[in-house]
């Protein structure tokens, strides 16, 4: 199974990509979490993306191209979850030829929907976990106890591009670069919709069921 889970920063696809996952038996491949890794393990690569991130801008498309056709090839057979890549249309053009170069295909596209207003509250509130990378939220998901991670004790920092301003702007570049994709791919007839304005059991759910239908099919 080879998915690509599509939706504005904050709509839950972190959440819904380790649900997928571990259900579907997939390989998860975010490319915001890769280039995370690449900026704490100070490498050339995390350096260059370094301006792009913190202003909520996109990193160039031939760096990110790079990085995930390379992360793709080297996937398991059971397939992939791609969450945050694809992010602009020449990144979709690049990456379907690579599947066809390696003989794959998108199979199914979950597209995440949600207003503005509340991704922004969301993403706002939203701490994280630097160790073990485990998310909460300050009103709707919180830790024991307050500002620490339940996990492994330590304490929860809020993601430099979460701050309300680089919000802002990391929700136009969405609207302006992503949303697009949603176009492109529906074109193929591969896209299924998800209101994820509901609580993430509930989002988890409809798309535990649409795909368990997909594969029966
Ligand atoms: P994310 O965790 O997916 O919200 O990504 C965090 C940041 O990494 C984004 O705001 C971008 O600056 C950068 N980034 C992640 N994925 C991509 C991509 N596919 N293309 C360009 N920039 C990306």
């Amino acid at each position: 199974m080879r998915i690509v889970l599509l939706g504005a920063p904050g709509a839950g696809k972190g959440t819904q990509c380790k649900n997928i996952v571990v259900q579907y038996g997939l390989l998860h491949l975010s490319s915001g979490d890769i280039l995370r890794q690449e900026r704490a393990a100070g490498t050339e690569l995390g350096q260059k993306a370094q301006s792009y991130m913190d202003s909520g801008g996109l990193v160039p498309d031939e760096i990110i191209i790079e990085m995930m056709t390379k992360a793709i090839k080297d996937a398991p057979s059971a397939g992939f979850l791609l969450d945050g890549f694809p992010r602009t249309v020449n990144q979709t053009v690049e990456l379907d030829k690579s599947l066809t170069d390696n003989e794959m295909t998108i199979d199914y596209v979950l597209n995440l929907q949600v207003d503005d207003d509340t991704v922004a509250k969301r993403i706002t509130g939203r701490r994280s976990c630097p160790k073990c990378g485990a998310i909460y939220h300050i009103e709707h998901l919180k830790p024991t106890t307050e500002d620490i991670c339940d996990n492994d004790g330590i304490k929860l920092a809020q993601r430099p591009d979460d701050s309300p301003e680089v919000v802002i702007n990391r929700l136009k570049t969405y609207h302006q670069q992503t949303e697009p994709l949603v176009d492109y791919y529906r074109k193929n007839g591969t896209v299924y919709d998800f209101d994820a304005d509901r609580s993430p059991d509930e989002v988890r759910d409809s798309i535990f069921e649409k795909l368990d239908a997909l594969v029966k099919t």
